[in-house]
C-alpha cells in the first residue's frame, strides 16, 4: 500500500471544483479593505478579520517601508539567536503596557503562540482543560504537550467545574478563546475567573479575535468584562485588528520568562520579520489613540445583527462583530448560497465541517470599523434577496 493512495482517492474537494462552486484558496485582491476584487469583479468584503479597517492605513505602510529600509527584508533566525531585534523589544514593551501586564513575547504568529505556550507549560501529570469550540491551534497545542488534555461541552461550565473538582490537587490551566471564531459568542470570563481561583487553575485566554473589537478600549473579551487582571495570560495575533502578521502571549514576568526559553515554536523558527512587527507596533498605537474605531465596531455589530434578525435569518450565539448566518443545509447547498451571494457582490465565508458539526454549516460574515452605512444596507439587501430565493428565510 502505497502512503500516497489516501490524495489520489481524496476527490470531495475535486467534485465542488468541477460544480463551480468551490470557494477556498481563490485569490481575492483586498483593494479597499471593506471592498475587494474577486475574480475581477468588485465586491463588498464581509469575510476578513480586518475588524478595524486599518491594512490600508498610510501611518502603518509607512512604517513597514522605513523598518523594511532600515533592517531588510527579513531577520533570517529565531528570537533566541540572531533574529531579534530592537522593533520586537519595542513592540513587547508596548504590548504589555497595552494590556496591563508586565511582560509580553512575540511569536511569528498566533497558531505558534499558542503551540509554544501550551506546549511549554503543560508537562507530565498535569491538566490542560479546554472548550471544545476553542481553536484549532489551541487543540494543537494541548496535543503537543506532555500533559492530559481534557475538554467541556461548549460554555458548559458544570462540566468543567466537575473536571476541575475531580483534578483539584493536580496543576491545571484552563484554556478558552476569548471571542469564539466561528459563533462569535463569548467565553463567560466572569464565571471562568472564579472557578479557576476556587479549583487552583491558571487561565490563558486566546483573544485573537476579542484584542482590538471588545472592551472600550480594544483590550479585548477581559476587558469587556472587567476582567483583566485576573485572566493569567492573554494571548493574541497580529493578524487580524492589527492588520499585520504574528502571535503574543502577555503575562506575569516569570511566566512570561520560562515560556521564553521553554517555546519550541518561538526557539526553532524564525522571528517576525522588521516590516510585519513595524507594522503590528503602529496598528497598537493607532488602536490606542482612536478608541471611536472600537465603538463604531460594536454599533456596526448591533446593527447587522438586528438587520439578519429582522430579516429571519438565524445568527446563532452571536455577541460581536462576527456574526455567522446558519444555513444548515449540507455543505452542496452551503456553496451554492455562497455562489449566489458572490454573484451578487457579496463576499462571505462558507463554513463546513469540520470546523462546524456536521448540520451546523454556515456563513461566517465579519464586519470592520470602516464599513460604510450603505455598504452594510446594501450587504443586508442582498442577504434578504439571496435568502428568499434559496428558501433560507
Ligand atoms: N486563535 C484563534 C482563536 C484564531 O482564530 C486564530 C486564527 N484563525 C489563531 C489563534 C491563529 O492566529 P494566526 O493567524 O496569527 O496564526
Amino acid at each position: 500500500m502505497d502512503i500516497f493512495n489516501k490524495c489520489s482517492e481524496f476527490t470531495e474537494a475535486r467534485d465542488v471544483m468541477a460544480r463551480g462552486i468551490y470557494p477556498y484558496f481563490r485569490p481575492v485582491d483586498p483593494f479597499h479593505a471593506t471592498t475587494a476584487k474577486f475574480e475581477g469583479k468588485e465586491v463588498i468584503m464581509i469575510g476578513s478579520n480586518n475588524y478595524l479597517g486599518l491594512t490600508q492605513h498610510p501611518r502603518i505602510i509607512d512604517a513597514a517601508k522605513e523598518a523594511l529600509d532600515l533592517y531588510g527584508s527579513s531577520c533570517t533566525g529565531s528570537r533566541f539567536l540572531n533574529g531579534t531585534i530592537d522593533l520586537h523589544h519595542q513592540l513587547e514593551d508596548h504590548l504589555a503596557r497595552f494590556l496591563g501586564k508586565e511582560a509580553a513575547l512575540v511569536f511569528s504568529t498566533g497558531f505558534q503562540a499558542n503551540l509554544g505556550v501550551l506546549s511549554a507549560l503543560v508537562g507530565r501529570n498535569e491538566f490542560v482543560i479546554g472548550d471544545r469550540e476553542d481553536h484549532a491551534s489551541i487543540v494543537d497545542g494541548c496535543r503537543l504537550s506532555f500533559g492530559k488534555y481534557l475538554k467541556y461541552r461548549h460554555g458548559n461550565l458544570d462540566e468543567l467545574e466537575s473536571i476541575l473538582k475531580k483534578h483539584l490537587d493536580k496543576p491545571k490551566l484552563v484554556v478558552v478563546d476569548g471571542v469564539f471564531s466561528m459563533g462569535g459568542d463569548l467565553a463567560d470570563l466572569p464565571s471562568i475567573v472564579p472557578l479557576c481561583k476556587r479549583y487552583n487553575a491558571r487561565l490563558v485566554v486566546d483573544d485573537a479575535h476579542g484584542v482590538g473589537v471588545m472592551g472600550s478600549g480594544g483590550r479585548g473579551t477581559a476587558e469587556h468584562f472587567g476582567v483583566l487582571d485576573e485572566v493569567d495570560l492573554i494571548v493574541g495575533t497580529f493578524s487580524k485588528s492589527l492588520a499585520s502578521l504574528g502571535g503574543f502571549v502577555a503575562g506575569d514576568d516569570d511566566v512570561v520568562h520560562y515560556i521564553k526559553h521553554h517555546a519550541r515554536s518561538i526557539i526553532f523558527s524564525a522571528s517576525m520579520p522588521p516590516a510585519t512587527v513595524a507594522s503590528a507596533d503602529t496598528a497598537l498605537q493607532i488602536l490606542e489613540e482612536e478608541p471611536e474605531r472600537v465603538h463604531r465596531l460594536h454599533d456596526i455589530a448591533e446593527k447587522m445583527r438586528k438587520g439578519f434578525q429582522d430579516r429571519g435569518f438565524d445568527t446563532g450565539p452571536s455577541q460581536t462583530p462576527i456574526i455567522p448566518i446558519k444555513i444548515g443545509l449540507g455543505l452542496i447547498r452551503t456553496f451554492e448560497i455562497w455562489k449566489s451571494l458572490i454573484d451578487a457582490g457579496i463576499f462571505t465565508n462558507p463554513v463546513i465541517p469540520p470546523a462546524v458539526p456536521p448540520g451546523d454549516e454556515l456563513l461566517r460574515t465579519s464586519y470592520m470599523a470602516t464599513h460604510e452605512d450603505e455598504q452594510l444596507d446594501r450587504v443586508l439587501e442582498v442577504f434578504g434577496s439571496v435568502g428568499k430565493d434559496v428558501g433560507l428565510i
